[in-house]
Protein backbone atom coordinates (compact mmCIF):
# COMPACT_ATOMS: atom_id res chain seq x y z
CA UNK A 1 0.00 0.00 0.00
CA UNK A 2 1.60 3.16 -0.47
CA UNK A 3 1.49 5.99 1.84
CA UNK A 4 0.87 8.48 -0.63
CA UNK A 5 -2.61 7.25 -1.61
CA UNK A 6 -5.10 9.42 0.34
CA UNK A 7 -7.95 6.92 0.11
CA UNK A 8 -5.79 4.34 1.81
CA UNK A 9 -5.02 5.06 5.56
CA UNK A 10 -2.90 3.80 7.59
CA UNK A 11 -2.45 4.99 10.83
CA UNK A 12 1.27 5.41 11.45
CA UNK A 13 2.39 5.58 7.99
CA UNK A 14 0.45 9.09 7.66
CA UNK A 15 3.14 11.01 9.66
CA UNK A 16 5.22 11.67 6.53
CA UNK A 17 8.59 13.69 7.26
CA UNK A 18 6.42 16.47 5.97
CA UNK A 19 4.35 16.89 8.90
CA UNK A 20 7.55 16.27 11.10
CA UNK A 21 9.41 19.43 9.26
CA UNK A 22 6.04 21.20 10.20
CA UNK A 23 6.32 20.44 14.08
CA UNK A 24 4.72 16.92 14.02
CA UNK A 25 6.11 15.17 17.15
CA UNK A 26 6.31 11.73 17.99
CA UNK A 27 4.39 11.88 20.81
CA UNK A 28 1.35 12.64 19.25
CA UNK A 29 1.50 9.05 17.22
CA UNK A 30 -0.36 7.43 20.42
CA UNK A 31 -3.31 9.64 20.56
CA UNK A 32 -3.38 9.39 16.54
CA UNK A 33 -3.77 5.89 16.49
CA UNK A 34 -6.17 6.57 19.54
CA UNK A 35 -8.03 9.15 18.10
CA UNK A 36 -8.26 8.94 14.23
CA UNK A 37 -11.11 6.68 12.25
CA UNK A 38 -9.89 4.85 9.76
CA UNK A 39 -10.32 7.33 6.85
CA UNK A 40 -9.67 10.12 8.77
CA UNK A 41 -5.58 11.86 8.35
CA UNK A 42 -3.31 14.23 10.72
CA UNK A 43 -2.83 17.83 9.44
CA UNK A 44 -1.83 21.19 10.51
CA UNK A 45 -3.52 24.21 10.72
CA UNK A 46 -0.92 26.46 8.96
CA UNK A 47 -3.17 29.69 8.18
CA UNK A 48 -6.87 30.83 9.15
CA UNK A 49 -8.87 33.19 6.49
CA UNK A 50 -12.41 33.81 7.24
CA UNK A 51 -14.26 30.27 7.82
CA UNK A 52 -11.45 28.55 5.97
CA UNK A 53 -7.88 26.88 7.26
CA UNK A 54 -4.99 26.17 5.34
CA UNK A 55 -3.83 22.83 6.15
CA UNK A 56 -0.54 20.83 6.21
CA UNK A 57 -1.57 17.41 5.24
CA UNK A 58 0.45 14.07 4.80
CA UNK A 59 0.45 15.17 1.29
CA UNK A 60 0.88 18.73 1.07
CA UNK A 61 -1.42 21.85 1.29
CA UNK A 62 -5.21 21.43 1.29
CA UNK A 63 -7.88 23.58 2.39
CA UNK A 64 -9.95 22.55 5.30
CA UNK A 65 -13.58 23.66 6.80
CA UNK A 66 -15.22 22.61 10.12
CA UNK A 67 -18.48 21.28 9.76
CA UNK A 68 -21.36 22.97 11.18
CA UNK A 69 -21.78 20.30 14.32
CA UNK A 70 -18.32 21.47 15.05
CA UNK A 71 -19.34 24.84 15.69
CA UNK A 72 -22.49 23.45 17.02
CA UNK A 73 -20.62 21.67 19.47
CA UNK A 74 -17.93 23.61 20.44
CA UNK A 75 -19.21 26.28 23.48
CA UNK A 76 -16.74 28.80 23.25
CA UNK A 77 -14.40 29.68 20.37
CA UNK A 78 -11.63 27.92 22.18
CA UNK A 79 -13.04 24.49 20.82
CA UNK A 80 -13.01 25.53 17.29
CA UNK A 81 -9.42 25.03 15.07
CA UNK A 82 -6.84 27.77 15.59
CA UNK A 83 -3.46 28.39 13.92
CA UNK A 84 -1.49 25.81 14.99
CA UNK A 85 -3.77 23.34 15.78
CA UNK A 86 -3.19 19.80 14.81
CA UNK A 87 -6.24 18.25 13.44
CA UNK A 88 -7.97 15.15 12.33
CA UNK A 89 -9.34 15.71 9.27
CA UNK A 90 -11.66 13.76 6.10
CA UNK A 91 -9.73 14.05 3.21
CA UNK A 92 -12.30 15.08 -0.37
CA UNK A 93 -11.32 13.63 -3.38
CA UNK A 94 -11.87 16.92 -5.15
CA UNK A 95 -12.73 20.25 -2.40
CA UNK A 96 -12.26 20.56 0.92
CA UNK A 97 -11.09 18.53 3.60
CA UNK A 98 -13.69 18.06 6.56
CA UNK A 99 -12.14 19.13 9.70
CA UNK A 100 -13.73 16.34 12.36
CA UNK A 101 -11.24 17.09 15.78
CA UNK A 102 -8.71 19.16 17.43
CA UNK A 103 -5.91 17.11 18.88
CA UNK A 104 -5.19 17.89 22.36
CA UNK A 105 -3.36 21.23 22.33
CA UNK A 106 0.00 21.44 24.18
CA UNK A 107 0.10 25.26 24.32
CA UNK A 108 -2.48 27.65 23.44
CA UNK A 109 -1.86 31.56 23.25
CA UNK A 110 -5.49 32.92 24.11
CA UNK A 111 -6.72 36.71 24.30
CA UNK A 112 -10.05 38.23 24.70
CA UNK A 113 -11.26 39.37 21.30
CA UNK A 114 -10.39 42.97 20.45
CA UNK A 115 -13.69 45.06 21.97
CA UNK A 116 -15.30 42.55 24.06
CA UNK A 117 -15.58 41.71 27.87
CA UNK A 118 -15.59 37.90 28.17
CA UNK A 119 -15.00 36.46 24.43
CA UNK A 120 -12.06 35.07 23.64
CA UNK A 121 -10.15 34.03 20.94
CA UNK A 122 -6.98 31.31 20.20
CA UNK A 123 -4.11 33.16 18.49
CA UNK A 124 -1.63 30.24 18.42
CA UNK A 125 -2.14 26.91 19.20
CA UNK A 126 1.12 24.30 20.15
CA UNK A 127 3.53 27.31 20.22
CA UNK A 128 7.07 26.51 21.59
CA UNK A 129 8.54 29.88 21.84
CA UNK A 130 6.94 33.40 22.20
CA UNK A 131 8.79 36.13 20.88
CA UNK A 132 7.40 39.09 22.40
CA UNK A 133 8.50 42.17 20.43
CA UNK A 134 9.05 45.95 20.93
CA UNK A 135 10.92 48.32 19.52
CA UNK A 136 14.44 50.06 21.07
CA UNK A 137 12.22 53.60 20.34
CA UNK A 138 9.53 55.35 22.06
CA UNK A 139 7.55 52.16 22.03
CA UNK A 140 9.11 50.92 24.64
CA UNK A 141 7.22 50.14 27.95
CA UNK A 142 7.98 47.54 30.74
CA UNK A 143 4.62 47.75 31.16
CA UNK A 144 3.19 46.32 28.11
CA UNK A 145 5.96 43.76 28.34
CA UNK A 146 4.66 42.72 31.68
CA UNK A 147 1.16 42.10 29.63
CA UNK A 148 3.03 40.10 27.45
CA UNK A 149 4.82 37.72 29.73
CA UNK A 150 1.89 37.00 31.59
CA UNK A 151 -0.21 36.08 28.49
CA UNK A 152 2.97 34.32 26.98
CA UNK A 153 3.74 32.44 29.79
CA UNK A 154 0.16 31.29 30.57
CA UNK A 155 -0.12 30.20 26.67
CA UNK A 156 2.43 27.62 27.96
CA UNK A 157 4.99 28.58 25.76
CA UNK A 158 9.02 29.69 26.27
CA UNK A 159 8.53 33.21 26.29
CA UNK A 160 12.08 35.62 24.91
CA UNK A 161 12.02 39.30 24.88
CA UNK A 162 13.07 40.81 21.45
CA UNK A 163 14.03 44.28 21.48
CA UNK A 164 14.31 45.65 18.07
CA UNK A 165 15.56 48.70 16.27
CA UNK A 166 18.52 48.16 18.75
CA UNK A 167 20.29 50.46 15.40
CA UNK A 168 17.79 53.43 16.28
CA UNK A 169 18.64 53.41 19.72
CA UNK A 170 21.54 55.78 21.48
CA UNK A 171 21.37 54.36 24.65
CA UNK A 172 20.91 50.53 24.88
CA UNK A 173 21.79 49.96 28.42
CA UNK A 174 19.52 52.55 29.63
CA UNK A 175 16.65 51.43 27.63
CA UNK A 176 16.88 48.08 28.21
CA UNK A 177 17.81 48.27 32.05
CA UNK A 178 14.11 48.35 32.67
CA UNK A 179 13.13 45.38 30.64
CA UNK A 180 15.76 44.06 32.18
CA UNK A 181 14.14 44.40 35.95
CA UNK A 182 10.40 43.05 35.12
CA UNK A 183 11.86 40.05 32.99
CA UNK A 184 11.22 38.10 35.70
CA UNK A 185 14.33 35.19 33.73
CA UNK A 186 12.89 35.50 30.62
CA UNK A 187 15.88 36.19 27.95
CA UNK A 188 16.70 39.69 26.09
CA UNK A 189 17.71 39.73 23.05
CA UNK A 190 18.98 43.07 22.16
CA UNK A 191 18.44 42.92 17.46
CA UNK A 192 18.00 44.96 14.99
CA UNK A 193 16.18 43.29 12.28
CA UNK A 194 17.64 46.25 9.46
CA UNK A 195 21.19 46.05 10.73
CA UNK A 196 21.25 41.93 11.32
CA UNK A 197 22.73 43.11 14.74
CA UNK A 198 22.37 40.65 17.02
CA UNK A 199 19.85 38.11 15.13
CA UNK A 200 22.79 35.11 15.82
CA UNK A 201 21.67 35.70 19.82
CA UNK A 202 17.89 35.39 18.65
CA UNK A 203 18.89 32.20 16.39
CA UNK A 204 19.65 30.45 19.80
CA UNK A 205 16.05 30.47 20.44
CA UNK A 206 14.87 29.50 16.94
CA UNK A 207 15.26 25.62 16.28
CA UNK A 208 14.20 23.78 13.47
CA UNK A 209 10.51 22.14 14.03
CA UNK A 210 9.50 24.11 16.87
CA UNK A 211 6.77 26.73 16.29
CA UNK A 212 7.63 30.21 17.71
CA UNK A 213 5.27 32.94 17.84
CA UNK A 214 5.95 36.75 17.41
CA UNK A 215 3.65 38.51 18.96
CA UNK A 216 3.95 42.67 19.93
CA UNK A 217 2.36 45.71 18.59
CA UNK A 218 2.18 46.47 14.97
CA UNK A 219 5.19 48.37 13.80
CA UNK A 220 7.62 47.19 15.97
CA UNK A 221 8.97 45.40 13.30
CA UNK A 222 7.62 41.66 13.42
CA UNK A 223 7.58 41.39 9.45
CA UNK A 224 10.93 42.83 8.43
CA UNK A 225 11.80 40.70 11.55
CA UNK A 226 10.64 37.42 9.67
CA UNK A 227 11.76 38.56 6.26
CA UNK A 228 15.60 39.34 7.48
CA UNK A 229 15.51 35.72 9.40
CA UNK A 230 14.47 34.37 6.21
CA UNK A 231 16.99 35.45 4.57
CA UNK A 232 15.12 37.31 2.03
CA UNK A 233 13.58 34.14 0.56
CA UNK A 234 10.60 34.29 1.96
CA UNK A 235 9.29 36.80 -0.14
CA UNK A 236 10.17 34.62 -2.83
CA UNK A 237 8.76 31.31 -1.76
CA UNK A 238 5.68 32.29 -0.01
CA UNK A 239 3.78 35.17 -0.23
CA UNK A 240 4.65 36.85 3.27
CA UNK A 241 1.27 39.14 3.48
CA UNK A 242 -2.58 38.27 1.70
CA UNK A 243 -3.73 41.21 -0.33
CA UNK A 244 -7.20 42.04 -0.22
CA UNK A 245 -8.95 42.58 -3.68
CA UNK A 246 -7.92 46.49 -3.14
CA UNK A 247 -4.37 45.49 -3.17
CA UNK A 248 -4.06 46.37 0.71
CA UNK A 249 -2.22 44.38 3.09
CA UNK A 250 -5.27 42.16 4.89
CA UNK A 251 -3.85 42.24 8.29
CA UNK A 252 -6.05 39.66 10.23
CA UNK A 253 -4.21 36.53 8.54
CA UNK A 254 -1.99 34.79 10.25
CA UNK A 255 -0.06 32.02 9.24
CA UNK A 256 2.90 29.65 9.92
CA UNK A 257 5.81 30.52 7.92
CA UNK A 258 8.91 27.59 7.27
CA UNK A 259 12.13 29.40 7.31
CA UNK A 260 14.53 27.51 4.84
CA UNK A 261 16.45 26.43 8.04
CA UNK A 262 13.39 24.83 9.21
CA UNK A 263 11.98 27.19 12.22
CA UNK A 264 8.30 27.78 11.90
CA UNK A 265 7.34 31.07 12.17
CA UNK A 266 4.34 32.47 13.02
CA UNK A 267 3.21 36.07 12.52
CA UNK A 268 0.59 37.42 14.26
CA UNK A 269 -0.22 41.07 12.18
CA UNK A 270 -2.45 43.49 13.15
CA UNK A 271 -2.37 42.69 17.06
CA UNK A 272 -4.18 46.15 18.85
CA UNK A 273 -4.61 45.02 22.29
CA UNK A 274 -3.99 41.88 24.00
CA UNK A 275 -6.89 41.31 26.43
CA UNK A 276 -6.06 39.27 28.93
CA UNK A 277 -8.50 36.37 29.62
CA UNK A 278 -7.18 33.99 32.08
CA UNK A 279 -3.78 34.26 33.74
CA UNK A 280 -3.47 33.28 37.15
CA UNK A 281 -0.28 31.04 36.27
CA UNK A 282 1.71 33.63 34.13
CA UNK A 283 1.03 36.21 36.59
CA UNK A 284 2.53 33.99 39.39
CA UNK A 285 5.35 33.62 37.02
CA UNK A 286 6.11 36.74 36.08
CA UNK A 287 5.19 38.39 38.98
CA UNK A 288 6.92 36.03 41.24
CA UNK A 289 8.34 39.49 43.45
CA UNK A 290 4.90 40.30 44.23
CA UNK A 291 3.25 36.97 44.51
CA UNK A 292 5.71 36.00 47.20
CA UNK A 293 5.12 39.23 49.21
CA UNK A 294 1.44 38.79 48.75
CA UNK A 295 1.55 35.26 49.98
CA UNK A 296 3.13 36.89 53.76
CA UNK A 297 0.48 39.73 54.42
CA UNK A 298 -1.12 38.73 57.87
CA UNK A 299 -4.78 37.92 56.21
CA UNK A 300 -4.87 35.73 53.62
CA UNK A 301 -7.28 37.49 51.97
CA UNK A 302 -5.63 40.56 51.99
CA UNK A 303 -6.81 42.99 49.77
CA UNK A 304 -3.26 45.04 50.31
CA UNK A 305 -4.94 48.61 50.57
CA UNK A 306 -4.63 49.52 54.23
CA UNK A 307 -4.76 46.37 56.20
CA UNK A 308 -2.26 45.58 58.90
CA UNK A 309 0.51 43.67 58.51
CA UNK A 310 0.31 44.18 54.48
CA UNK A 311 3.59 43.17 53.00
CA UNK A 312 3.05 44.24 49.89
CA UNK A 313 2.15 48.23 50.82
CA UNK A 314 4.84 47.60 53.31
CA UNK A 315 7.37 46.34 51.07
CA UNK A 316 6.40 49.76 48.38
CA UNK A 317 7.03 52.04 51.57
CA UNK A 318 10.54 50.66 51.80
CA UNK A 319 10.87 51.46 48.16
CA UNK A 320 12.10 47.28 47.55
CA UNK A 321 8.49 47.15 45.26
CA UNK A 322 8.11 49.66 42.91
CA UNK A 323 4.38 51.21 43.07
CA UNK A 324 4.09 51.13 39.15
CA UNK A 325 4.63 47.44 39.32
CA UNK A 326 2.33 47.13 42.04
CA UNK A 327 -0.06 49.09 40.06
CA UNK A 328 0.78 46.90 37.10
CA UNK A 329 0.13 43.44 38.36
CA UNK A 330 -2.84 44.51 40.27
CA UNK A 331 -4.72 46.12 36.86
CA UNK A 332 -3.42 42.97 34.97
CA UNK A 333 -5.12 40.60 37.78
CA UNK A 334 -8.38 42.37 37.93
CA UNK A 335 -8.40 42.54 33.64
CA UNK A 336 -8.26 38.44 34.18
CA UNK A 337 -10.79 38.22 36.78
CA UNK A 338 -13.33 40.45 36.04
CA UNK A 339 -12.53 41.19 31.93
CA UNK A 340 -11.83 44.92 30.94
CA UNK A 341 -14.54 46.70 32.29
CA UNK A 342 -13.61 47.12 35.80
CA UNK A 343 -15.99 45.46 38.69
CA UNK A 344 -16.46 47.21 41.68
CA UNK A 345 -16.07 44.48 43.85
CA UNK A 346 -16.13 46.85 47.14
CA UNK A 347 -19.44 47.61 46.16
CA UNK A 348 -20.75 44.48 45.18
CA UNK A 349 -19.78 42.88 48.53
CA UNK A 350 -21.40 46.40 50.68
CA UNK A 351 -24.61 45.14 48.45
CA UNK A 352 -24.27 41.49 49.27
CA UNK A 353 -24.17 42.72 53.01
CA UNK A 354 -27.14 45.01 52.54
CA UNK A 355 -29.29 42.30 51.33
CA UNK A 356 -27.90 40.00 53.96
CA UNK A 357 -28.95 41.86 56.59
CA UNK A 358 -32.24 42.80 54.99
CA UNK A 359 -33.53 39.22 55.00
CA UNK A 360 -31.80 38.34 58.52
CA UNK A 361 -34.29 41.27 59.37
CA UNK A 362 -37.37 39.86 56.98
CA UNK A 363 -36.92 36.50 59.12
CA UNK A 364 -37.22 38.56 62.39
CA UNK A 365 -40.36 40.22 61.62
CA UNK A 366 -43.25 38.68 63.28
CA UNK A 367 -45.58 36.59 60.98
CA UNK A 368 -48.89 38.25 59.92
CA UNK A 369 -51.69 36.30 60.82
P1 LIG B 1 5.17 44.92 12.12
O1 LIG B 1 3.90 45.70 12.06
O2 LIG B 1 5.51 44.56 13.54
O3 LIG B 1 5.18 43.73 11.23
O4 LIG B 1 6.32 45.94 11.67
P2 LIG B 1 7.06 46.05 10.26
O5 LIG B 1 7.96 44.89 10.04
O6 LIG B 1 6.05 46.33 9.21
O7 LIG B 1 7.99 47.32 10.51
C1 LIG B 1 7.48 48.61 10.76
C2 LIG B 1 8.51 49.65 10.32
O8 LIG B 1 9.69 49.57 11.10
C3 LIG B 1 8.96 49.48 8.89
O9 LIG B 1 9.06 50.75 8.31
C4 LIG B 1 10.31 48.82 9.00
O10 LIG B 1 11.14 49.09 7.92
C5 LIG B 1 10.84 49.41 10.27
N1 LIG B 1 11.81 48.51 10.95
C6 LIG B 1 11.63 47.21 11.26
N2 LIG B 1 12.71 46.73 11.90
C7 LIG B 1 13.59 47.74 12.01
C8 LIG B 1 14.92 47.88 12.58
O11 LIG B 1 15.51 46.96 13.14
N3 LIG B 1 15.49 49.11 12.47
C9 LIG B 1 14.88 50.16 11.86
N4 LIG B 1 15.54 51.31 11.82
N5 LIG B 1 13.66 50.06 11.33
C10 LIG B 1 13.01 48.88 11.39
ZN1 LIG C 1 -1.39 42.71 51.75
Amino acid sequence: MSKDDPTKLDTPHLVTDRLRDWGWANDRNDELRELAGETQAPARVIAQHRGEYRLMTPWGQATGVAPGRMKYRASGRREMPAVGDWVLIEPAADGPATVVEILPRRTQFVRRRAGTERGEQVIAANIDVACIVSSLNQELSARRIERYLVAARESGATPVIVLNKSDLCADIDAAVDPIRDVASGAPIEVVSSVSGDGLDGLRKWLVPRQTVVLIGSSGVGKSTLINTLAGGELLATQEIRAFDDKGRHTTTHREIFRLPDGVLLLDTPGMRELGLVEAEEGLDETFDDVAELASSCRFRDCGHLNEPGCAVRAAIDAGTLSAERWASYDRLQKEAAYGVRRVDVSAEVAEKKKWKQIHKDLRKMPKKG
